[in-house]
């Protein structure tokens, strides 16, 4: 996790203090805090007609070589959904609606310290998989072979919709 060394208004060192009821970055020079906030991100469950679920092959940490939901960091000024429809247009060519929302929860992350995820169901998806820059492969995989999967929140999402959906 790398928390912020340096203030973003005055260029000067940060330290920890006290404020506002928890120990925060601060820098000495302005007086002021400097926040640190999760960093929100999205998943998406895209399922084919035989319902089998589409993962992503990561290509780059973390977890490089695992399999993942598509999904990925939001970019200012995106929604939630235009990011969740963005990552999957990205890294698996695949364009579709947003359906139901399958949860929100945090996570721990190695490199963010806290990743707010935002899971989504994608409905009439059309195009056929291809893995994009970020992954090194794509596939759907059918209920009862599912990958192992690399990230807590995205085996959460999975659960939700199968527990919705996948016998319906
Ligand atoms: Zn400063």
């Amino acid at each position: 996790m790398r928390l912020k060394k340096f203030c973003h208004e005055c260029g000067g060192p940060l330290g920890d203090r006290e404020a506002e009821g928890r120990v925060r970055r601060f820098c000495a020079a302005c007086e002021e805090p400097v926040y640190e906030n999760p960093v929100p991100a999205t998943a998406v469950v895209v399922a084919d007609s035989a319902r089998r679920i589409l993962f992503v092959k990561r290509s780059v940490p973390p977890k490089a070589g695992w399999w993942c939901l598509p999904g990925g960091f939001m970019e200012l000024g995106e929604s939630p959904e235009e990011c969740a429809l963005r990552e999957l247009r990205e890294e698996t060519g695949i364009r579709g609606r947003i359906g139901d929302l399958l949860g929100v929860t945090s996570s721990h992350s190695e490199q963010y310290h806290t990743v707010l995820m935002m899971g989504y169901l994608v409905e009439d998806y059309e195009g056929e998989p291809r893995p994009g820059d970020d992954a090194l492969d794509v596939a759907f995989f059918s209920q009862d072979a599912l990958p192992e999967i690399a990230f807590e929140s995205h085996r959460r999402f999975v659960r939700v919709y199968l527990a919705a959906r996948g016998n319906g």
